[in-house]
């Protein structure tokens, strides 16, 4: 119908992960997904997905979804992305077709100077570079997943699309730590956030489910994947939210401590003798829920509760009294909350943890119906009682559409807009 390049690949890059996605911007297809994991290690294995919503209501992961799975040595990302082209190109959507319009890149910390989605260049890339100090675990990934599509493309319009974008409109006084100015602006220490592509989406999805306009309403977004955050976002723009500097503040994660007295650090470093980076390990990657009770899947940690193992119902009440608080605080923050919405793994998925965060909040106007809230599904939905005064929704976040559509948008600009 028409030659107009209309296509977007979205990559995620980790550090020895990749994870893809194509779509159609005339339609928001999904044409094809995947993932590159173990990248470098002698078991790397790449598993490509045509079609992921051709007729599977679970996105592909059933058997017969026409899955193709490589193993075998990928030594970098270049190698990496070359075999994602292969594979792409095997179904006749190759890296080198003229449909695709740009690739749009998961950037995770912008700092404050990216307030919005951005077409890479040299410039960019040294900004990128600069913050690696505040993101040295995901910046360094996300370059080489950048550099590595440029090489393979460079006629192509590269789009960073940065987590901490949608944050950058908090106002300084949730923003700011309360510590010397000085000292915080010399380092760059401030509250940034992360997620802020799923905060996005999900806030204007909630809107829509709502049937009014995102500048009318006012949501509490709770992200509650392996990684959780909550965010306060106010007529569409997010005032306040749970991590900080790093991803490390705010909820009870699946690996993470979330708040903390920071004294903590100061006593496991002077009193138990660890070093700095055990307790980066420690309330990074053993704490959360996997600290308080060896699992961090929510799944799990159920499965427990009701055989009635204690550790487990312990993990499982922390982490829900922090989303109450959280709750409760951007209630206060918000003045008037329309709707609290619960997204990610977790949040989709996970019945109980949903009335659990809200029982005994009825004064905030918030409940649960038990029939409502036992459903399951893909679609976004309310699950309050018809008459509650605030609604609580459950809205599946799809950041990688979020990505394409933001990607898209700014190449597309001044272009003719396909309905
Ligand atoms: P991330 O992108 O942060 O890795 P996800 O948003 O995919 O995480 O969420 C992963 C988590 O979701 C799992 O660790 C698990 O705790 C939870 N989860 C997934 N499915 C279910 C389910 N059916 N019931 C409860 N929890 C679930």
């Amino acid at each position: 119908m028409t030659s107009r390049a209309t296509r977007v690949l979205v990559l995620n890059s980790g550090s020895s992960s990749l994870k893809y996605q194509l779509l159609d911007m005339r339609d928001n297809a999904r044409l094809a997904a995947g993932l590159v994991e173990r990248i470098g290690e002698e078991t790397s294995r790449l598993v490509h997905t045509p079609r992921p919503e051709g007729g599977d209501a679970d996105g592909g992961d059933a058997d017969g979804s026409g899955k193709r799975e490589r193993t075998g040595p990928i030594t970098d990302h270049t190698e990496a992305l070359e075999a994602v082209s292969a594979e792409l190109a095997r179904d006749g959507l190759g890296l080198d077709s003229p449909e695709l319009a740009a690739i749009g890149h998961r950037v995770v910390h912008g700092g404050l100077k990216f307030t919005a989605p951005t077409v890479v260049d040299d410039a960019v890339l040294a900004e990128i570079e600069r913050l690696v100090p505040v993101a040295p675990l995901h910046n360094p990934a996300n370059l080489t997943g950048i550099r590595t599509a440029q090489r393979l493309r460079p006629d192509l319009p590269q789009v960073a699309v940065f987590d901490t974008a949608f944050h950058t409109t908090m106002p300084e006084h949730a923003a700011r730590y309360a510590i010397d100015v000085a000292t915080a602006d010399a380092h760059r220490i401030r509250r940034y956030g992360f997620h802020g592509t799923s905060h996005a989406y999900v806030s204007r999805k909630t809107a829509e489910l709502l049937g009014r306009e995102p500048a009318d309403v006012n949501v509490i977004v709770l992200h509650l994947g392996n990684g959780a955050s909550a965010s306060a976002v106010a007529g569409g723009r997010c005032v306040d939210t749970s991590m900080g500097l790093t991803p490390l503040e705010g909820l009870v994660m699946g690996t993470r401590s979330g708040d903390i007295d920071p004294a903590v650090t100061f006593h496991l470093k002077r009193v138990a003798g660890m070093s700095v980076d055990e307790i980066d390990e420690l309330l990074n990657k053993k704490s959360g829920l996997v600290g308080l009770c060896g699992d961090n899947d929510m799944r799990e940690i159920r499965r427990r509760v009701d055989a009635g193992d204690e550790r487990a119902r312990l993990a499982f009440d922390i982490y829900v009294h922090r989303l109450k608080k959280y709750i409760g605080a951007y209630t206060a923050v918000l003045g008037r909350v329309d709707a609290v919405v619960f997204t990610a793994g977790v949040g989709e998925n996970a019945a109980p943890v949903r009335e659990a965060a809200v029982a005994g909040l009825e004064t905030l106007g918030l409940a649960v119906d038990a029939g409502l809230n036992a459903v399951r599904s893909d679609k976004p939905r309310i699950i309050s009682p018809r008459d509650a005064r605030v609604a609580v929704a459950v809205v599946p976040t799809d950041e990688e559409l979020e990505i394409a559509q933001q990607t898209f948008a700014l190449v597309d600009e001044g272009r003719t807009v396909i309905a």
